[in-house]
């Protein structure tokens, strides 16, 4: 089976990301070739890892000190207290800069292992195996790592790049349905925001993808994905412009996952499916798209059954406390919601050109919902 390789590059970092069905048995020579002076090794691992891959990650890394972590993963995993029992326990170890954190999870075990390796003697090495379809598409890349504080998600991190990341196609077996639409989310996003081509594959291939029907159809998502998302990062590692196109959705969506206090009545990528459609709904009310955009993207939501609509998730009601939560969005300047629309299938607005105020908002979802 083919492995596929992508590289991140800027003026300061490079590295390379692999994707495919197998690829975990590159991992012993490519440690070998990005940080040759390893002696210790963390293997950190999300408890719902089949043990059969744990034994084949294990077996890669057999030839040094080997120190083995599992977790039951939630969003509480990522705290300021967790990652500081992990660092003590290595620093116990002797751990030090040449020594390497691998993370083998999804993206909450990846941004706390990431965020514990960025601090840890201020960055020792670090390696991300993601393992659910949401972190191999879009979490473990970009180099954004952190925890998140009683103000909100994500509020304390770091932007620390890994030595590599491999995407293991068949960690994708055993994850259940509703993380793979999750994941398919941020596959979506990523044609809507810069590839119209992109789209046109997705629309014949999207069961394929959602029902993991075909590895080869899986792995040609994931890379296009991390090209995308690569394109946008790599000129704007630190968030100060385009990268903010990445947000397309996500500022509804934030606002809906806060709206239900980020309970498992609605995930996150289902917010972000709900997110994309009022986004593009309310392009089309601005004239910002075509009828005819707008119309396909509708079409493609029906066809394939997916989220569109809050009342679904009982928060049918909720469209105050959703536009309350907007407002709060850190990527807002003023009081204003700042937002990212759609011109048409692979072009949006510009990252500070729309902003909405709430009141504005609280009629557009009324009336778009
Ligand atoms: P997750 O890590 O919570 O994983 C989802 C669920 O799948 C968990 O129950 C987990 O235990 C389970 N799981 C993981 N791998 C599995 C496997 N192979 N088989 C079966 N079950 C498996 O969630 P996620 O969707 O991967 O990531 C969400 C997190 O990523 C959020 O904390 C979000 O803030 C963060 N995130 C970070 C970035 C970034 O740029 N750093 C980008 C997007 C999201």
């Amino acid at each position: 089976m083919k492995i596929s390789k992508v590289k991140f590059k800027n003026n300061n970092i490079k590295y390379s990301v692999f994707i495919g069905l197998g690829a975990i048995k590159i991992l012993k020579n490519q440690i070998k070739l990005v940080c040759p002076n390893v002696r210790k090794v963390a293997l950190i691992f999300d408890k719902k890892i089949p043990t059969k891959l744990k034994i084949k990650i294990k077996k890669q890394v057999k030839n040094y000190e080997l120190h083995i972590f599992e977790y039951s993963v939630t969003e509480k995993l990522k705290s300021f207290n967790k990652v500081n029992k992990l660092n003590e326990v290595l620093l116990k170890k002797n751990f030090n800069r040449n020594d390497l954190i691998i993370s083998v999870g999804g993206g909450v075990l990846g941004d706390f292992a990431g965020f514990a390796a960025s601090i840890l003697k201020r960055g020792i090495n670090f390696i991300n195996l993601p393992t659910t379809l949401l972190s191999q598409v879009d979490a473990s890349i970009g180099g954004k790592t952190g925890i998140n504080s009683k103000k909100g998600k994500n509020l304390i991190g770091t932007f620390y790049q890994p030595k590599i990341v491999i995407s293991e196609i068949e960690f994708l077996k055993s994850l259940p349905k509703r993380e793979m639409i999750c994941g398919f989310a941020e596959i979506l996003k990523h044609a809507f925001i810069s590839d119209k081509n992109f789209f046109k594959w997705i629309k014949k291939n999207v069961n394929d993808i959602i029902e993991k029907r075909n590895s080869s159809i899986i792995r040609y998502a994931i890379l296009k994905s991390c090209k995308i998302k690569i394109s946008f990062v790599s000129k704007d590692e630190k968030e100060k412009g385009d990268r903010a196109i990445l947000n397309f959705g996500h500022t509804f969506a934030h606002g809906i996952e806060a709206a239900s206090n980020f309970s498992n009545k609605i995930n996150h990528g289902e917010a972000v499916l709900i997110g994309m459609y009022l986004a593009t709904r309310l392009s089309s009310q601005k004239k910002i798209c075509s009828i005819n955009t707008l119309n396909q993207i509708v079409d493609f939501y029906k066809r394939n059954n997916l989220p569109n609509n809050l009342n679904k998730f009982s928060l049918g009601k909720s469209h105050n406390k959703i536009v309350e939560h907007m407002r709060n969005d850190k990527k807002n300047k003023d009081s204003r919601i700042n937002l990212i629309l759609l011109k048409s299938i692979g072009k949006t607005t510009r990252p500070d050109s729309i902003k909405i105020s709430p009141k504005q908002m609280q009629k557009v979802i009324r009336k778009i919902t």
